[in-house]
């Protein structure tokens, strides 16, 4: 049986006790979750990871990408970069390689991490078209699939999979236009195979197929966003909600078929229209776990991405949304650095974190503690309660004030000492 219908069948299973005690909630909650589709455990038959839920009621998580490009090829730097994004705190990685030997890349990394790990069939199976015959164009559909199991055997826990572009959506895209193209490397190579070969995406009209993989191999499938809007004012386009609705559709067929299976969103929406994208997913999708990735909320401030998608992601986790993609100060100029990718999951923490403050009321006894650690000026609990102490430590002992129980902003006159000394609180 698979986990789902583990699930269904009334079995509390290992994994989902653990996420039961990791997020304070019973473990009858996680197993309805789970048969319902509204949780879901990325496990996997190959491998031992650190078990994560993601869904509604739990926490929201953090997934980081990484991988190498057709121009940067470093195997022990993208093994860097995972440990990087684990030390930081990531709750997920996705290893997303496209230049080298994809395969070994893989296996390094996931060797490296404890963490579970996503990856996105189709780069291998297009690149190595390009590769040996020349041209993405001319993947062939065995190779998709065969790639697609010989991944999940690698002990991988999720899979992005493009099954929401067909035919229907290609329509959307030719009539609406797009102001800012389109940004999804999935979406571009499957597009471009379509119209070479004028042909049905594989991954929709083999649906029943990927499933039969899915299923055997226990893979989570996360319906990938291929037509995620890249600018904000191509946020909650035509496309882009047909693409919505044909995964939905297939997201319910998945879950019916005992396959664990997440939703992906966009991409770049401003402000105004998080609160819209967030409802439109979870309604439409029989509230399916939601993997929003960022959103990025202004086109303007490259070198400041994984700040722009913070802003983003605290308002659509707030929201519901249950699963961030993080993103790095790199985004839109070049290959992340490790430097680059632990910063960009400190920023998606600090933005789950946010959201979860109201969307998990619970979460808040960190900040009253913090509170009440800064108005006591008891340095050592400020750090233990923060979300990066290392860095919260290094900045205070940089510029150690004379007296010790302050900090350098006010010096003497810090507001909290002159006050403490006159009144308790
Ligand atoms: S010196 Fe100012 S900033 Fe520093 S702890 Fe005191 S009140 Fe806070």
């Amino acid at each position: 049986m698979s986990f789902v219908e583990d699930a269904r069948a009334g079995i509390i299973t290992d994994e989902m006790k653990q996420v039961a005690r990791q997020e304070g909630v019973t473990e009858e909650f996680i197993r309805r979750g789970v048969a319902g589709g509204h949780i879901v455990i990325p496990v996997s038959p190959y491998r031992k990871v650190k078990i994560c839920g993601i869904g509604e009621g739990l926490r929201t998580k953090v997934n980081a990408s990484i991988g190498t490009s057709s121009d940067i090829v470093d195997i022990d730097m993208e093994v860097e970069k995972a440990r990087q994004a684990e030390r930081a705190g990531a709750d997920t990685l996705m290893e997303l390689s496209t230049g080298g030997d994809m395969v070994e890349i893989r296996k390094r990394v996931i060797a490296s991490t404890s963490l579970s790990v996503g990856c996105v069939p189709l780069y291998q199976a297009f690149i190595e078209a390009a590769i040996k015959d020349g041209a993405v164009v001319h993947m062939k559909e065995d190779d998709l699939f065969r790639i697609t199991a010989e991944q999940a055997k690698l002990g991988t826990n999720f899979m992005a999979i493009h099954t929401g572009i067909n035919w229907e959506t290609m329509k959307r895209l030719k009539n609406q236009g797009r102001h800012g193209g389109l940004v999804s490397r999935g979406g571009a190579f499957m597009t471009a195979w379509m119209l070479h070969n004028e042909k049905e995406n594989p991954l929709y009209s083999e649906f029943d197929y990927l499933l039969e993989i899915m299923k055997e191999h226990e893979v989570t499938l996360s319906m990938g966003n291929g037509m995620r809007a890249g600018a904000v004012h191509d946020a909650t386009d035509r496309a882009g909600i047909q693409e919505l609705l044909i995964n939905a559709e297939l997201a319910d067929k998945a879950q019916a078929e005992g396959v664990q299976v997440i939703v992906e969103g966009p991409g770049h929406i401003p402000i105004d229209e998080i609160a819209t994208n967030v409802q439109l997913m979870k309604r439409v999708t029989n509230n399916k776990p939601f993997y929003m990735l960022g959103p990025l909320v202004t086109d303007i401030a490259p070198g400041y991405d994984d700040r722009v998608a913070a802003i983003g992601a605290a308002i659509s986790s707030s929201l519901g949304a249950d699963f961030i993609c993080y993103v790095t100060p790199a985004e839109h100029l070049a290959l992340p650095t490790p430097e680059e990718v632990y910063e960009g999951v400190i920023s998606s923490r600090i933005a789950a974190h946010v959201g979860d403050m109201i969307k998990l009321k619970k979460t808040r006894d960190l900040d009253l503690e913090m509170g009440h650690a800064r108005r006591d000026l008891d340095w050592a609990r400020q750090f233990a309660v923060a979300m990066n102490p290392d860095r919260a430590q290094a900045i205070r002992n940089e510029r150690m004030p004379a007296d010790t129980d302050a900090c350098t902003m006010c010096g003497d006159y810090c507001a909290l000492k002159i006050v403490n000394r006159h009144f308790s609180f």
